[in-house]
């Protein structure tokens, strides 16, 4: 059942989940056949995606939606437009979304969904004609107690909107079967910045147990995307100094602090490379790994933590897992000898999926909450999941990733085993 480390320059989502899962399981003493079961994707569907490019060229492009786990609930994940996207890296993601409800106990399963494609690269009417041709061919696998889509990279909340519509057009209209979608089609409040605000959340419980005072502390954040962006606000409002910010294109520097609330409205509002900011030193995208601070916090793609980059030669007290799998299993290592901490990502950036599911019930409901309600529930969902995890990792002496997936192993396992049918 075991899976060697391996290490390459970047690794896939599911090797480095599939690694983290041995460790975990044999800390529980988690039996092989539950292994087997917990490992193996419930479905993994891939259509072609066909559309008309702007100049007229029909172009297909590669659509995925694996559902890894249902046995706690309807199967809940993004939908990644993204080069990377293939089939086992959206598997590794569909497979960390299992974990991540399960740690946050909230009643879903784990799914996620992509299309390789370089999203940058399209007109506004080509991202439309691909959602819509991606929805209809995934829209059987879908539903509110199905599966429920979400935004992740390179989707945001008009791309919700688009896939809402599809979905409504075959079944009705059913604004629980998708979460991110704009408030005013059913969305909730504070879920576009939710996944932010929940890192800052897990920052603040481990800031007062440890010792790590986030007022003056230094932040550098690699990725200004939704993530990213809304983190940097956050904890510039809570008095940080956000050093260095990388996008795909390059990074900003500097020792002072960067002006966040400007940036924020240049690169999120604006879409503007952040380089182009022209305040604080620029940047090559690998130097942001040699800045040194306090909090360091990857908040892009996965596997950008490695022996051969940067794990021996980070210079920060805690990592900060807002991306998924920015670590690889011997970075890890490394980072766990060297004494620096790394909060994991499926406890982390789980604020995302939480008001999801908030966003859900809601629906579900036909009742909306205030924004108050909706951040002081997410406030007491993430603390939980914090202090669980925090009591298992010292209680073990166990890293927090090895304990964090034991907790949700176990009640994926525990459902899977009162469920049957196998
Ligand atoms: N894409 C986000 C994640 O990776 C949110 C998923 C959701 O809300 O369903 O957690």
């Amino acid at each position: 059942m075991s899976s060697p480390v391996i290490e390459r320059e970047r690794l896939s989502t599911q090797l480095i989940v599939e690694n983290q899962f041995d460790v975990a399981a044999k800390l529980i003493g988690l039996e092989d056949s539950m292994q087997l079961l917990l490992k193996t994707p419930f479905r993994t569907v891939s259509v072609e995606v066909p559309i008309r490019m702007d100049d007229g060229r029909l172009e297909v492009f590669r659509g995925y939606r694996v559902q890894h786990n249902g046995a706690r609930g309807p199967c809940k994940g993004g939908v990644r437009y993204h080069p990377e996207a293939d089939e086992e890296e959206i598997l590794g993601l569909a497979t960390t979304m299992t974990w991540k409800t399960a740690l946050l106990n909230i009643p879903f399963g784990g799914a996620k969904g992509g299309v390789q494609v370089m999203a940058r690269a399209l007109s506004s009417r080509e991202l439309e004609a691909i959602t819509r041709q991606y929805t209809r061919r995934i829209a059987l696998l879908l539903g509110p107690y199905r599966d429920i889509p979400a935004p992740d990279m390179n989707t945001n909340q008009q791309v919700m909107a688009w896939m809402l519509d599809e979905y409504s057009a075959k079944y009705g209209y059913t604004p629980a079967a998708v979460t991110g979608k704009p408030v005013a089609l059913g969305g909730s409040l504070g879920r576009e910045e939710a996944t932010g605000r929940g890192v800052m959340h897990i920052m603040q419980d481990y800031s007062r147990d440890y010792g790590v005072p986030i007022k003056d502390s230094r932040v550098v954040i690699q990725g200004f995307g939704n993530v990213g962006a809304h983190l940097g606000l956050f904890l510039h409002e809570l008095g940080a100094k956000v050093v260095a910010v990388a996008d795909v294109y390059g990074g900003l520097h500097d020792d002072n602090g960067l002006d966040i609330p400007a940036l924020f409205e240049h690169a999120y509002h604006q879409r503007h490379p952040v380089g182009e900011f022209g305040r604080g030193d620029i940047l090559q995208n690998d130097d942001i790994w040699k800045i040194s601070c306090d909090w360091l916090v990857p908040a892009a793609l996965g596997s950008v933590i490695t022996k051969e980059k940067n794990a021996n030669t980070i210079d920060c007290k805690v990592i900060v897992e807002a991306a998924n799998s920015p670590t690889t299993p011997i970075a890890d290592k490394i980072l766990d000898a060297r004494g620096i901490q790394v909060l994991p990502d499926f406890l982390v950036n789980a604020g995302g999926v939480v008001v999801s599911y908030f966003e859900w019930t809601q629906n579900l409901q036909q009742e909306p909450w205030t924004l108050e309600q909706v951040n002081t529930e997410l406030r007491a969902k993430m603390t939980e999941g914090y202090d669980i995890v925090h009591k298992l990792a010292e209680d073990k002496g166990v890293p927090w990733r090895t304990a964090a997936l034991a907790i949700a192993l176990q009640r994926v396992a525990d459902a899977e085993a009162l469920r049957g049918g196998w």
